[in-house]
């Protein structure tokens, strides 16, 4: 996948087990969140971060970032492992690669991981609003897909009004709750999924009229649609030969099994389906802010432009005869090349 730099870090003091992957740094420092997570294997683990590593690189090139893609994976039980001694250990690792890559939260991680981090690092994001951070990126991240789910709603219909849209949000984490909140105000019929009961009943406590739907089911039902908001490679082509909506729309990295596999497939059976990094910039738009110092109304507002960028890529897939995903693929790195020249000369 063309890694510049890929470290392992281990630690058996406090069980630290990481990989960090840094993917391009053309268009600046390589930024991305740490996952922790309980991979079956390290080779598991490794697929994950450079994957995640790289679409890092086209999520900060598409939404016009001078960031370059960066991610880190933490193999092993957050439950058992999350502690202060944990997370200095992984901030020294991180600082020892001088800022060519800064980390930020992901999936296990919190606001208050990234503040022992900074215990040993300044090349950290995503710290509390109280220590000048711009906190939990999740409210972000949701507000950039509500805005890409819209857009994708006027490319299917004509309007991008979500009211009577019946939407099904897999994945009750931080993002799925918010993006839920956005889809309630606007009266979309909400059904959720999640196979943890208790993100469930915390998302049901919030939003009573949500259905739940059982994991195993979820394509079984009818939907106009699909928020993929748990772990990528959701849209595979067991799903897709299932899936009865007409739109995919959500948070979720590396989406796509195989991009060039399932792009085709999804544009072939006519589902409109926005880039998962083109849809899920919110979060990383939001700690690119925090680097120059942190302003909400800068940041709501940036991430707001993912509703028109959506709109082009659509345009651009359809005058070029490609998948959407393919699409903005070449539009961001158009972009890397094109500032990669920029290099040469004053
Ligand atoms: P999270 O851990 O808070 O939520 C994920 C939820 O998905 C959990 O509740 C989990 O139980 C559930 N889940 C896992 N497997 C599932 C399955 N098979 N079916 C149904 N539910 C399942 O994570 P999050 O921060 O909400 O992020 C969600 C996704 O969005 C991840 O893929 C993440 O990488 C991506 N993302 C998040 C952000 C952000 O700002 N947090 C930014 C960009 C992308």
């Amino acid at each position: 996948m063309g890694h510049e730099q890929v470290v392992f870090c281990q630690d058996p003091h406090t069980g630290l087990n990481a990989i960090i992957a840094i993917h391009n740094t053309t268009l600046g420092p390589s930024l991305g969140g740490t996952r922790l997570w309980n991979y079956n294997s390290h080779e598991e683990a490794l697929v994950d971060a450079l994957r995640l590593s790289r679409g890092m690189t086209y999520k900060s090139a598409i939404s016009g970032l001078n960031l370059g893609g960066g991610k880190a994976v933490l193999i092993g039980d957050a439950s058992k492992l999350k502690n202060e001694a944990y997370w200095r250990r992984y901030g020294k690792f991180v600082n020892s690669l001088n800022g060519k890559y800064i980390t930020a939260e992901d999936v296990n991680t919190s606001s208050g991981d990234m503040e022992y981090i900074g215990m040993e690092t300044k090349f950290v994001t995503g710290k509390p609003e109280y220590m000048g951070g711009s906190g939990d990126p999740s409210p972000l991240t949701a507000y950039g897909v509500y805005m890409g789910m819209k857009a994708a709603a006027k490319k299917a219909w004509g309007s991008d009004n979500l009211s009577g849209k019946r939407v099904l949000v897999q994945g009750a984490g931080n993002v799925g709750q918010y993006l839920m909140g956005h889809l309630v105000e606007e009266g979309a019929v909400l059904f959720i999924s999640d196979i943890n009961e208790a993100k469930l009943k915390q998302a049901l406590g919030k939003y009573p009229k949500a259905q739940v739907v059982d994991s195993k089911d979820v394509f079984e039902k009818e939907y106009d649609i699909y928020a993929p908001c748990a772990l990528g490679a959701t849209v595979n082509t067991e799903s897709i030969n299932k899936m009865k909506c007409p739109v995919i729309a959500g948070a979720a990295n590396n989406q796509l099994a195989d991009e060039n596999v399932h792009g085709p497939m999804l544009m072939e059976k006519g589902i409109i389906y926005v880039p998962d990094f083109l849809i899920n910039a919110g979060g990383i738009i939001n700690i690119s802010i925090e680097i120059d110092g942190y302003n909400y109304d800068r940041a709501i507002n940036t991430v707001g432009k993912i509703y028109n960028r959506t709109l082009d890529i659509f345009d651009i897939a359809e005058k070029d005869k490609v998948h959407t995903q393919l699409a903005a693929m070449r539009m961001a790195e158009k972009r890397l090349n094109d500032v990669a020249k920029l290099r040469v000369g004053i």
